[in-house]
């Protein structure tokens, strides 16, 4: 018998990408202005199209990329060759203005919220195109401040691990900013076909000319089309781009954005595995209100609109909500996986897990931003305390007993930061913990805006806020970040004899 007259699964349905999204068009119809909202409307319906009809079939040309290191008379030439479907996606991103709109401000602070919507809805065709796209929209911010931005094309940031040197060197008319040489290894670097830091010959560089060479392409479990490298820079000519010796601050600015793309692609992923594997809808709901009330803030704040209280919020909630999204999205995923049984695939959706920070790093990072901002925390709840004021009396009644759960939650949040600083157990469950309260509050905000307006969703967005905090995540939380508070300083200890054996600690480590 041939395969052809076997068993044949039916293909999937063909969704499009945002008129069937359950979440999105009520949501961006709450936090965008009617105007701009029906322009996104007709933007994302068109692009859903294009997606299906065009981008959807250049899957099977994307592969992975191959370096050829020699020429066939000995000298190293470092080629890189990307797959065609690469390419193609690459082009594409960039005729659709991925990383321009967000800059144009043609919708002034709700640029951003108009280019990541379009980006939630690119990401399951997109084939991690949205990788390079990301870090070059974080590493173009920067470069606004200099003549550089428009020369930048999509390239791979410097994130972990830099073991790179910059030495100033003397300045020629074709430098765009104080060039300087860097020297060092680059153990990691998506899209190393960028060409960020390779001016000599702008506008066309060959990518790994100006010093770079490329060692070895990553042999990675997905995200297969970006081609990852450990590159190594021998002088390297580059512009410096930030105050000298001010790196990290500088680099640090570049995540926000980075890893608020990356919260917007986890989401955008479970999305296409619900529609595909069914389950985690409640999640997909939480998730996707968490991402963009942080995108709201980060329009704002890029545009000089956002009060104090309003960019200390931003400032908790990016850490967050790319950690919390990546962590939950992906456990959606591997429901949806099941779901399909031999069809489901899991794969690149995985790496938003690690790129752009861990969730143990990022649970760091927002402890320092609350240690470091003392008022950070009293802004974050007066924002709560509003949103918990301002619920319609109706749905208050319908909702009472999980108005009362996320009003005690909330209230112990202030006590669970404090400890954070000093208990090493505690920032990556008081991560979670505080994404979880702020998807509720999120939830929350919407649906109290859907039972005032009337809008058909309002039933849909009273339950999946009751679920969301009945559900048991919020309480499993809570008790994680008591269990991690309890005597954490013999428990630390006991961590590490649980993980390595009890003999001697310090000699495994
Ligand atoms: C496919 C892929 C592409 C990438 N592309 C790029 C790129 O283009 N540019 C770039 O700069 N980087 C890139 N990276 C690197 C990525 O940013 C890092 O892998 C990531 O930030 C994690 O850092 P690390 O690998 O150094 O892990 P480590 O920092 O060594 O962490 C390993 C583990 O230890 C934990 N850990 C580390 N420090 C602490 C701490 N202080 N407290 C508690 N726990 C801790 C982490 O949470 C993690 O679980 C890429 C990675 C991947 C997988």
């Amino acid at each position: 018998m041939r395969v052809e007259d076997g068993f044949q699964p039916k293909p999937y349905i063909v969704e499009h990408p945002y008129l069937d999204d359950p979440v999105l068009p009520s949501l961006l119809e709450r936090i965008l202005p009617q105007a701009v909202n029906h322009e996104l409307s007709e933007d994302l319906t068109r692009l859903g199209h294009v997606l299906v009809e065009e981008i959807r079939p250049l899957a099977p040309l994307v592969h992975a990329a191959t370096l050829t290191q020699y020429n066939e008379f000995g000298p190293r030439v470092d080629r890189l060759h990307t797959s065609k479907g690469w390419r193609q996606l690459k082009t594409f991103a960039v005729r659709e203005g991925y990383t321009a709109i967000a800059f144009e401000r043609k919708y002034g602070e709700h640029s951003r919220t108009f280019q990541l919507a379009r980006a939630m809805v690119m990401i399951g065709d997109s084939h991690v195109i949205v990788c390079p796209m990301g870090m070059t929209d974080g590493a173009a911010r920067h470069a606004m401040k200099t003549e550089i931005l428009p020369r930048i094309r999509p390239g791979g940031s410097d994130v972990s691990l830099t073991e790179t040197t910059a030495s100033p060197t003397a300045r020629t008319s074709t430098d765009l900013g104080p060039p300087y040489i860097l020297d060092g290894l680059k153990w990691f670097s998506s899209a190393a076909e960028g060409n960020i830091a390779a001016p000599s010959s702008y506008p066309y560089p060959t990518p790994l000319s100006n010093g770079v060479r490329m060692h070895r392409l990553k042999n990675k479990v997905g995200t297969h089309g970006v081609p990852t490298a450990e590159l190594e820079l021998r002088g390297t000519r580059a512009w410096l781009l930030g105050p000298p010796g001010e790196g990290v601050k500088c680099i640090a600015q570049m995540l926000n954005i980075t890893r608020v793309h990356s919260a917007v692609h986890s989401v955008g992923s479970l999305q296409r595995a619900r529609v595909r594997g069914g389950g985690g809808s409640t999640m997909l709901h939480a998730l996707a209100h968490l991402t963009f009330g942080a995108a709201v803030l980060l329009g704002k704040s890029e545009c000089g609109a956002a009060g104090v209280g309003e960019e200390a919020r931003l400032r908790m909630l990016t850490p967050a909500v790319k950690a919390y999204a990546a962590e939950r999205a992906t456990g959606g995923m591997e429901r949806a996986m099941g779901a399909l049984g031999g069809l489901g695939l899991i794969r690149d959706a995985s790496v938003e897990k690690i790129w752009e920070g861990t969730i143990n790093i990022c649970g760091l990072d927002l402890v320092r931003a609350v240690t470091k901002d003392p008022q950070a925390v009293a802004h974050y709840m007066s924002w709560a305390r509003a949103v918990l004021a301002s619920v319609p009396s109706q749905l208050r009644q319908d909702s009472q007993r999980a108005s009362d759960m996320l009003s005690r939650a909330l209230d112990k949040l202030p006590g669970y930061f404090a400890e954070g600083a000093a208990n090493p157990l505690l920032p990556c469950v008081v991560l979670n913990y505080f994404a979880i309260v702020s998807c509720a509050l999120y939830l929350l905000e919407h649906a109290s805006w859907s039972h005032t307006s009337c809008k058909p969703t309002r039933a849909v967005d009273a339950e999946a806020f009751r679920r969301w905090v009945e559900g048991g995540d919020l309480a499993k939380a809570e008790g994680e970040v008591e269990f991690a508070r309890a005597d954490f300083r013999a428990r630390a200890e006991m961590n590490f004899r649980l993980a390595f054996g009890a003999s001697e600690v310090s000699a495994k480590l």
